[in-house]
């Protein structure tokens, strides 16, 4: 496997004021694009920008000592943090496989930057054969349309698993689900709805294209999917939300994440696929891991590590 990076920063305001950022943060991309290739199979990393969270919110119930120690440990903010967002490429000289859609204009102003990206990258967005969702929240969803109700990738083919989709849809949900996912629960009905005939519904564990398993990484979401990508001997999960900080996921699994909505099973699911991830050298992808969240999962003394490739 070798991977090489380069990162395009953002031209114009962006680029301006990264450069006026002091040394080391300089370099942070606005969007970019990495690759990483096995055998026949790319992988490219494309932003889509970043989210805005609090970190009460993210991490709401940790010892507030260890907290603070841990964050300024990996130079993190105590208040706010800024999580990137990183968009899967795959592509195997048949299929054009992108992992989520990013999250649209209507979200958050820091993110929804993937047509940018693309165009950067050189990819129009009709060349994407499929697009593949971890789940359907909205930083991942709802960069379905554009302005227009029109599809961003008018050619691809959709897949979501089975239990994502049937709870999103069910028109109780939105009754159900606690206040603060309220919109959640809207955007993606409304969303999933507008792609309903396009979209394959599949079960964890298919293999639902060649060289893609369907992961269950429930607990972030009911139905939320990590996929595990082979060529060869060569594997690379793209993990999504279940593993969705370097610092406090990785070396505190078994804190709850203020993000997933059922927060035991998604420390279930957080140390099940650390420990996989570990064990057996596997590259992966994280969505909100700094930019382009390509690396691996290092076991150190009862904890983990992220490190970067
Ligand atoms: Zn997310």
């Amino acid at each position: 496997m070798s991977v090489s990076r380069r990162i395009v920063l953002k031209t114009g305001a962006a680029a301006l004021a990264a450069s006026a950022l002091p040394v080391g943060l300089a370099t942070t991309p606005v969007w970019a694009k990495s690759a990483l290739n096995m055998g026949e199979v790319k992988i490219d990393v494309l932003s889509d920008g970043n989210l805005r969270l609090p970190v009460k919110g993210v991490i709401p119930d940790a010892p507030a000592d260890e907290l603070a120690a841990l964050l300024k440990k990996y130079n993190l903010p105590t208040d706010t943090l800024e999580p990137d967002c990183n968009l899967t490429l795959m592509r195997d000289g048949k299929n054009t496989v992108l992992f989520d859609v990013g999250a649209g204009a209507n979200f958050m102003p820091s993110a929804g930057k993937i047509g940018a990206a693309m165009e950067e990258f050189g990819l129009d967005p009709s060349d994407v054969t499929h697009v593949v969702f971890t789940h359907a929240h909205p930083d991942h969803l709802w960069g379905l349309m554009d302005d227009f109700d029109e599809p961003v990738f008018p050619e691809a083919e959709y897949m979501i698993s089975k239990t994502e989709w049937d709870y999103w849809i069910d028109p109780t949900t939105v009754d159900k689900i606690n206040e603060a996912r309220k919109s959640f629960a809207a955007g993606a009905k409304r969303n999933l709805e507008s792609i309903e005939d396009k979209i394959t519904r599949f079960n964890f564990g298919e293999e639902i294209l060649p060289g893609i398993q369907a992961l269950s990484s429930v607990g972030h979401t009911p139905g939320h999917t990590s996929f595990e990508i082979r060529s060869g001997s060569e594997s690379l999960v793209v993990i999504g939300d279940a593993i969705a900080n370097h610092a406090v996921a990785f070396e505190k699994p078994g804190w709850r994440s203020g993000s997933d909505q059922d927060g035991e099973q998604g420390i279930t699911t957080r140390k099940m696929l650390l420990d996989r991830l570990a064990s057996e050298k596997m590259h992966l992808v994280g969505f909100h891991l700094p930019y382009p969240g390509i690396g691996y999962a290092e076991k150190k003394d009862g904890a983990y590590r992220f490190v970067a490739a």
